[in-house]
């Protein structure tokens, strides 16, 4: 079969590899679709301390159930599947207090030592595969995963209905944030991007309150902002946002910033206004309300997804992602 290898960082090929067999807990799944992230970026870029090279990455996809160990009870060949990547150990001190995204031995489906999903076929644990309902493809199954982390930083965050919210960053993690955002219940939902096209296409999911700066979209909020959500991981713009809370309000740290960067924050302000500041790492305990959200109609997956390429064509997409070009960038490794 054919799968995308990261040989060591820089060095990546489209090969032929062996078909992989399922141990007796595993399952193999035939890959429907892929999601591209910049953590696969970071994987090619030796930019990903946990990646154990040579890897096939990919950790956002779905697809069908095509052979299963002897021990597997909960899913058969013919299941289609959404993929929790999360490889917790289950033994250490957060996995025992049921934090297992924060894991001493974290690793993950396609970024750690565990072959992905840019290949026709994976084999992963049982327990790692979510049944999808009928009525969902395997692009909107790919989109699972990202909405997971979302949905996990909500669950830190803890927002409250009628709240108000400021995204910054209009790519596809702060567009799907915004997204949950009005599916809670939000009263005003602001973003902010640099980028006029990503401003544009905000606009294009029907949000009206879109600007470039905190000035843009203050007259909203001018108290400050209930919930604001960083989702551009870039250190300076986890600073500045601190300027968008309201008092007793909370900001969330979403976007993965460059390890060892320091942000600034006026600690009387913190004092004083009674602010919050959350971390939100990854997924826990999120993929199976995000299935669950997104058959509800919380995110507008059809135009999430604005490019599908071959397996063949992995290269093109990484380009693609690279150039910043349209959202969500997929694998299709049946096409
Ligand atoms: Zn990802
Ligand atoms: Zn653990």
């Amino acid at each position: 079969m054919r799968a995308v290898i990261v040989e060591q960082p820089g060095v990546v090929r489209v090969d032929d590899v062996p078909e992989p067999d399922p141990g007796p807990k595993d399952v193999v799944v035939r890959v429907g679709a892929c999601g591209i992230c910049g953590t696969d970026i970071h994987i090619i870029d030796g930019e990903f301390p946990p990646t154990q090279y040579p890897i096939v990455p990919g950790h956002e996809f779905g697809g069908t159930v095509v052979a299963v160990g002897e021990q597997v009870v909960e899913v058969e060949p013919g299941d289609r599947v959404g993929v929790d990547p999360t490889l917790n150990c289950g033994e250490c001190y957060f996995c025992q207090r049921g934090r297992g995204n924060l894991c001493e031995r974290w690793n993950g489906i396609g970024v750690g030592s565990h072959p992905g999903g840019f290949a026709e076929c994976v084999a992963v644990p049982e327990r790692s595969v979510y049944p999808i309902p009928a009525s969902m493809d395997f692009r909107t199954a790919a989109l699972i995963e990202p909405v997971s982390c979302v949905v996990h930083g909500f669950h830190v965050l803890n927002p409250q209905v009628g709240e108000t919210y400021l995204i910054y960053g209009a790519g596809p993690m702060g567009l799907q944030n915004a997204q949950l955002a009005r599916f809670n219940g939000a009263s005003v939902v602001a973003i902010l991007d640099i980028n006029p096209s990503r401003q544009e296409i905000a606009r294009s999911f029907g949000f009206e309150v879109v600007g470039a700066s905190l000035d843009d979209v203050r007259h909203v909020a001018p108290r400050g902002f209930d919930n604001v959500i960083e989702a551009t991981g870039r250190t300076k713009v986890a600073e500045l946002a601190i300027d968008a809370v309201i008092r007793r309000g909370k900001l969330l740290l979403f976007g993965v910033c460059p390890p060892g960067e320091k942000a600034g924050y006026d600690a009387f302000k913190i004092y004083n206004e009674e602010i919050s500041i959350f971390g939100s790492m990854a997924v826990l305990n999120s993929y199976g309300p995000a299935i669950d959200v997104i058959a509800a109609g919380a995110v507008d997956t059809e135009k999430m997804v604005t490019h599908t390429l071959p397996l063949d064509r992995f290269h093109d997409a990484v380009e693609l992602f690279r150039q910043g070009a349209g959202l969500k960038i997929q694998i299709d490794p049946s096409a």
